[in-house]
This record gives C-alpha cells, structure tokens and sequence, in this order.
C-alpha cells in the first residue's frame, strides 16, 4: 500500500505538527481525520525518515502503517 501525493498533501495539511527528532516526524490530529488504513479517526501521524528508525513507545498504542515515497508512516491509535 503507497499514498499518492495528494492524498499525503491533503492529510499532513490538516494535521498540527509536533517536531522532528532523530529522523522522525510526528503530527498530531487534532480535527480527527480518519486513519487511511482502518478508517478511524488516528492519534497522531508519524512519518519515518530515514532507512533504519528506532521509536520508543510510552503507551500501549495501536499502529496503522502506510508509505509514501520513501518514507514510512504510521498512524498511532491509543487502546481504550
Ligand atoms: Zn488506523
């Protein structure tokens, strides 16, 4: 699965930036858009940079995967 460009163009404008660190992005949804993959509203998008990522998770979360380009992004939803 691949997201065109303007889909990708479309989502990341609507969603608030969080920073970038040791090649990743993250973004957060704040209007509730709908995850691509499962169609639920996400948490927060994170968009992976560079070849190898390394991601330290702090909550138990639920994980979407997508790519675009060269890049790999996940959309994280918090389990209730
Ligand atoms: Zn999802």
């Amino acid at each position: 699965m691949r997201m065109e460009d303007t889909d990708y163009e479309r989502l990341v404008s609507s969603l608030t930036p969080r920073g970038s660190a040791n090649g990743v992005r993250t973004y957060q949804n704040t209007v509730s858009v709908a995850c691509p993959a499962c169609e639920t509203p996400f948490d927060d998008l994170v968009v992976c940079e560079e070849e190898y990522n390394s991601l330290e998770l702090s909550l138990m979360l639920d994980l979407c995967v997508t790519t675009h380009d060269d890049e790999v992004l996940l959309f994280t939803h918090k389990q209730d």
